[in-house]
């Protein structure tokens, strides 16, 4: 049994000491001391379905024992700064990380997090064009750096310092953009941002091909190459941020913007990639990397022994486990599993995402797409409650974020959405009842 302290002393302690922007998910804060694949065990012992930390911290699982293997024996060896001396590991990932990319994309500078990351990245594309302007979309999370929150694109995560040299384009969110699916018809709105708020040249242009933060969305086909041939003209270097729809997770590719066709000049990811390990990378091309050698660059921790040992483990696991192949199984079963309740709540205004990154938008009335905020709060407890738990996300907050780690099986995912259908038969009748009821 759990020794050690209660939950409220550790809420004092936060309160007391901790960022008063903290914040935590659920009315009753979960007090987590274990985790074994995709599940995590709180105080009490009980159990449950992580569908929410794939992202955050495991794509592997929590705890998988080949990679907490590698890094204590990488820990009882040596960690270190990375650039002053040689040591293999930085080099054997950075290697196997190029393996896994298109094109050009061979060389890699290693980070601490998706923020520096994405930071490096539009450094790097306003060194190599020399200009300024940056274009993100609307709805976008890249970061909380001075440059990042630039980037990001929505008001609950900017704060008013640095919001400079980023242009943000109309979103292309197939369900709530005006132009639906159309992904051609949103790229012109780049062509316009670069021909009015522009001198015709411009840095890049950076996004994920599913947002994240912003919900689950999933840039509308056709967007991306037709804005990837518009930022070349205008000289400009394109960047994805894989921070959170990469490694694998999407199941039909490894990487999210691979969906679209394109390959981009610069990516970036974080987050999963050391699965729990701080650790986040930047790949580009030698001639783009160049930029770099004009001054020193230097990262103290980036790269270090024991994360990119970590990195290593995490891409030898995802081959020897198949879990990319997993995640375009049990994601698919668990998107039309989720996709079928549909016909039972009203309540559900979309389903959306591919693989293991899904999401499920709640409203109040499907033809005006009302956000129903307080019944996805209800839904998200009483899911808790039942031993699942997932995420939120979206401008409103009114959308569900499922993104377990990647060894889900297809149990855990038939258990997730009987859990839903409970506790959304809590906040709306089914269908067929309401039907019921109202012909008596
Ligand atoms: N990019 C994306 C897409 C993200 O979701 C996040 C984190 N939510 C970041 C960048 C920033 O990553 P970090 O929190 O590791 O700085």
């Amino acid at each position: 049994p759990y020794v050690g302290p209660s939950a409220a002393d550790i809420l004092a302690k936060r309160r007391q000491y901790l960022s008063p922007s903290l914040f935590h998910f659920y009315s009753r804060p979960l007090h987590l001391v274990d985790g074994k694949k995709q599940y995590l065990f709180d105080v009490d012992g009980r159990r449950y379905l992580d569908a929410f930390g794939g992202i955050a911290t495991v794509c592997c699982g929590h705890c998988h024992p080949d990679i907490v293997k590698a890094i204590v024996d990488q820990t009882n060896r040596l960690q270190h700064s990375t650039v002053l001396y040689l040591n293999s590991a930085i080099a054997d990932f950075a290697e196997a990380l190029a393996s896994k990319m298109p094109g050009d994309l061979k060389v890699v500078f290693f980070t601490n997090s998706g923020t520096e990351a994405n930071e490096l990245a539009m450094m790097m594309a306003r060194l190599y064009t020399g200009c300024h302007d940056m274009i993100s979309l609307r709805n976008a999370y890249h970061g909380n750096a001075a440059g990042t929150m630039g980037a990001t694109a929505q008001r609950v995560w900017k704060f008013n310092v640095v919001q400079t040299g980023v242009h943000h384009a109309l979103n292309p969110d197939p369900y709530r953009g005006v132009f639906g699916s159309d992904g051609e018809k949103y790229a012109k709105d780049i062509d316009d941002l670069i021909e009015f708020g522009t001198s015709g040249r411009v840095a890049g242009f950076i996004s994920e091909a599913i947002q994240g933060v912003g919900g689950i969305i999933e840039l509308a086909p056709g967007y991306l190459p037709a804005v990837y041939s518009s930022i070349k003209k205008a000289g400009g270097l394109t960047i994805a941020d894989e921070v959170q729809c990469g490694f694998a997770r999407t199941g039909s590719n490894f990487w999210g913007f691979e969906a679209q066709g394109v390959i981009p000049d610069i990516v970036t990811m974080a987050k999963g990639i050391g699965n729990g390990i701080p650790l986040g990378a930047v790949v580009t091309t030698p001639e783009v990397a160049k930029v770099l050698t004009q001054r020193s660059y230097f990262n103290t921790f980036g790269g270090n022994p024991v994360c990119t040992t970590a990195g290593l483990a995490v891409l030898n696991v995802i081959e020897k486990e198949k879990l990319q192949e997993n995640a375009h199984i049990v994601g698919s079963h668990l998107k039309n599993r989720l996709t079928s309740l549909m016909d039972k709540y009203e309540v559900i205004g979309d389903v959306r995402g591919r693989g293991l990154i899904l999401g499920v938008e709640l409203v109040t009335d499907r033809e005006l797409k009302t956000p129903a905020k307080d019944e996805t709060t209800h839904v998200m407890e009483m899911m808790r409650d039942n031993g699942v738990l997932i995420g939120r996300g979206g401008i409103y907050g009114n959308v569900f974020r499922i993104t377990p780690p990647l060894c889900l099986t297809k149990e855990d995912a038939d258990y997730l959405v009987d859990v839903m259908d409970y506790a959304l038969s809590k906040v709306q009748q089914p269908a067929e009842i309401t039907l019921r009821f109202l012909l008596c």
